[in-house]
């Protein structure tokens, strides 16, 4: 019979050297000391937001049989994607040979879709509970890489249109928006340490984008933020070797025909400005016009007879709405009908009081125009706006009637005589 009084089962002394009990003891305590503070700590929620210039960008492939259709056919990327069904059918386009169905160009992502804040033009701001800002820091001041007091970067994604071989065709859309990109609520049950905060980007075409934020291993909930559009980019691309290279879609503009628009006006020559419900034009053409329609608008409209109007691939559209029009006080329908040209500077010495063309002034080398009668150097322009007593008497002073002998002799100088016409 054996004995064992310690215990019943086999028992092999351990290789490993025996802790110094001293060391056990001090990290006991440390533990402790940690747990003693999480205990203490009572759970509080910090913000953090990220805002700058940032957006959506996608990127996807695209046939091949696409690229040539929109090439072939000047398709304005930029029209599609902000358009609808009823665009392209206008445009007279083949809905399934477009990179995208209308409206949606973010559709086409398959190599990638993101959205956020640019890191070079972004900040980070994280504030306590009380709403004390803690931290804030322009994202690219922010070194990250261990550094002390600082979060740290990390780069999930690389996408480039580059990489793709010979003959594909990549479509990549940009939005770029302004505002607050992230607001999150951060959940504390420990002492906030930004060491553990872990901020996200993707790198696409070179561009990074910060698209969202960790902390202590944990993604953070974005819930959201608000942005405003600035501007949009719609791009195609054809790779063409396999080294990187490519070729840009560039479609000439497509010119979808519509009736010439002149030059606007000078003021001598403005009609007045009419009332739309009260005088109609008698001339077909463009007009500047005001016209209300979710608000105001200050543009050139097209009158075709019997309503004003816009065109649109080729099509004229009525624009309902339109308070005023104004246009020239000529017949524009041949330039040898416009008046001649009056006088648009007067002289400022009262003694003098000389009105003539501003170009009829002596310009000195420091590029001073002095009066040709008196020499003084300050001038007035002559007010023709129509809808000012002022103007409308000036004009009557010194704006003049068409002249037919003023005309002649302005064809004349536009077909000079040459030396064949003169041997006839
Ligand atoms: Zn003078």
């Amino acid at each position: 019979m054996t004995t064992n009084p310690k215990g019943s089962w086999p028992f092999s002394p351990s290789e490993a050297p025996e802790p110094i009990s001293e060391d056990l003891e001090a990290q006991k305590i440390a533990e402790q000391q940690k747990l003693i503070e999480v205990l203490k700590f009572t759970p509080r929620t910090y913000k953090i937001s990220m805002w700058g210039y940032g957006g959506e960008r996608v990127m996807g492939t695209v046939d091949k049989t696409i690229w040539d259709y929109c090439n072939d056919n000047q398709v304005d990327l930029q029209e599609i994607a902000w358009g609808d069904e009823d665009t392209v059918e206008e445009m007279g386009l083949d809905i399934d040979m477009l990179p995208f169905p209308p409206g949606q160009w973010y559709e086409c992502d398959d190599m990638g879709h993101i959205s956020g804040v640019s890191r070079n033009a972004g900040t980070l701001q994280i504030e306590d509970e009380n709403g004390n800002t803690i931290f804030e820091k322009s994202l690219d001041d922010i070194t990250g890489g261990g550094c002390d007091g600082e979060p740290d970067w990390c780069c999930d994604d690389e996408v480039w249109a580059g990489s793709k071989s010979k003959d594909t065709v990549v479509f990549i859309g940009v939005s770029n928006e302004k505002g607050t990109f992230f607001e999150a609520d951060l959940e504390l049950k420990a002492p906030f340490d930004i060491t553990k905060l872990e901020l996200h980007y993707d790198e696409f075409d070179g561009e990074e984008i910060v698209t969202g934020i960790v902390y202590d291993g944990e993604d953070i909930d974005n819930w959201g933020g608000s942005t405003d559009g600035k501007s949009s980019d719609m791009n195609m691309v054809l790779i063409t070797d396999d080294e990187g290279n490519w070729e840009r879609y560039e479609p000439e503009e497509k010119d979808w025909g519509h009736p010439p628009i002149g030059s606007s006006p000078s003021d001598w020559e403005k009609s007045p400005r009419f009332k739309f419900s009260k005088v109609k034009p008698t001339v077909e053409g463009w007009y500047s016009a005001v016209w209300h329609s979710f608000g105001t608008t200050y543009g050139t409209l097209y009158w075709n007879g019997t309503e004003f109007g816009e065109w649109e691939h080729g099509q004229f559209k009525p624009v309902a709405g339109v308070d005023t029009w104004q246009g020239y006080n000529w017949d524009t329908s041949s330039w040898v009908n416009q008046p001649p040209e009056p006088v648009d500077v007067i002289c400022d010495n009262k003694e003098c009081g000389w009105v003539g063309k501003g170009a009829d002034r002596r310009t000195d080398d420091d590029y001073n125009d002095h009066c040709p009668e008196c020499d003084g150097t300050e001038f007035s322009w002559i007010d023709y706006d129509p809808d000012t007593k002022e103007g409308r008497a000036n004009r009557k002073k010194y704006c003049k009637e068409w002249d037919p002998a003023d005309a002649l002799e302005k064809i004349c100088k536009a077909f000079p005589m040459t030396e064949s016409d003169k041997d006839v």
